[in-house]
Parts: structure tokens; C-alpha cells; sequence
């Protein structure tokens, strides 16, 4: 969010296939909780491209790209790391340590996640191995409340720009609106 250092959320691994609705899901959650950027692995070209395609739809500011070296995102990072994973420490008692560094000290966050087993110099790399319960769970979840917890909520709230559709919070049923650039920079 453009209020916050820059959050990155990179996933490390990708089995084409079988994980091409979670890279997507990991893509959607990123940009939908306040991430400001998601890196894939090469492979997962077709999770890019949705990824992409729904922020054209419905806004950013969102960025979605792939390397062919996720261990050189991970080296090359100019800022802090945090390593979701189930054998990490507890959110809670590392939440406000990250937040501290991100927002006081302004450090931009890659947050890394993963899909099969993640090889031992990533939790070596990373300055903080989080574990959002130390239950095995989903990388998606995983990510949904790490960035919510790092937000402290305030994604909920943010604006979208270069949407061509909203969608209108209904009690009941379904309703989008396209989105009138010109009509919106008039009332501007
Ligand atoms: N057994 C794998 C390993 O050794 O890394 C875990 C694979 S898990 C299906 C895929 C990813 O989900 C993990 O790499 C991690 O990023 C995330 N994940 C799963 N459970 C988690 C938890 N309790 N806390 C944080 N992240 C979790």
C-alpha cells in the first residue's frame, strides 16, 4: 500500500498443474490484502497472466512478475525477510517487531512463501521464520493473516485506482459498476 514501505510476496516453487490455483490464490491474496508486488517462479506463467488480467479488471496499484531465480529475489533484497512457514515462531510474539522495522525504520519486506519443501538456506535468509499457528496448513491462509496482521487491518480500507469495475457491498445479491474514468477525474 502506497502509504507503507514496499511489501513483496514472493512463491518459491511451483509445480505446473497442481499448483496453479494456489500460485494464483497466493497472486490474488497478495494484491487483495495490501501487497504492493507478487513474484512467481518462470514457470507459472499462466497464474501471471490471471493475476495480471484481474488487475486490469478491478485495480492496483498491483505488480505481478516472474524470475528465473527466486533464490536470487531472496539474495538480492534490499530490505527484511519474513519466512512463512509452520516451524516458525509465533505471529504474535514477532508481529510488532516486524511491523516496528517496516513502518519505524522503513524497511521495505519480501515475504516468501512456499509450495513444497522449502530448502534450509531460505530459513537461514530470512530475518524472521513466522508461523501463523504451528499447524501445516495453506500458503494462502498463511499469507491472508500475516499481511492483515502486518496492516493492523487497514487494507480493509484502502482505495483502488484504474479499476474499469467496482464491486458495491450489498446486504443481499450482486452488484458492479463500471467505473467512469472521465465522470471520476471531473468530480476529482
Ligand atoms: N512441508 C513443507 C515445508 O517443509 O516447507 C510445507 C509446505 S506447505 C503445503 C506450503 C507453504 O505453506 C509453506 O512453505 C508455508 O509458506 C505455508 N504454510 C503452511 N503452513 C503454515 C503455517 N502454519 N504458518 C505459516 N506458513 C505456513
Amino acid at each position: 500500500m502506497q502509504e507503507f514501505p514496499e511489501v513483496a510476496v514472493l512463491r518459491l516453487g511451483h509445480r505446473p498443474g497442481r499448483d496453479e490455483r494456489m500460485t494464483t490464490h497466493v497472486g490474488l491474496t497478495a494484491r487483495a490484502l495490501g501487497a504492493d508486488r507478487a513474484v512467481f517462479p518462470d514457470n507459472a506463467g499462466q497464474s501471471h497472466e490471471t493475476v495480471a488480467d484481474i488487475t486490469d479488471r478491478f485495480g492496483g496499484p498491483f505488480a505481478v512478475e516472474r524470475t528465473d531465480s527466486p533464490r536470487a529475489s531472496i539474495r538480492d533484497w534490499d530490505g527484511r525477510i519474513v519466512h512463512l512457514t509452520m516451524y516458525g515462531e509465533r505471529v504474535q510474539d514477532v508481529e510488532g517487531e516486524i511491523r516496528s522495522a517496516h513502518r519505524d525504520d522503513g524497511e521495505p519486506l519480501l515475504v516468501v512463501v512456499g509450495a513444497e519443501k522449502v530448502p534450509f538456506d531460505v530459513y537461514e535468509a530470512a530475518d524472521w521464520n513466522v508461523g501463523i499457528t504451528n499447524q501445516p496448513h495453506s500458503e494462502v491462509a498463511g499469507l491472508a493473516v500475516f499481511l492483515d496482521r502486518l496492516f493492523e487491518g487497514r487494507e480493509l480500507d484502502r482505495d483502488w485506482a484504474d479499476a474499469d469495475r467496482r464491486v458495491i457491498p450489498m446486504e443481499t445479491g450482486k452488484r458492479v459498476e463500471s467505473v467512469d474514468e472521465d465522470a471520476e477525474s471531473d468530480a476529482a
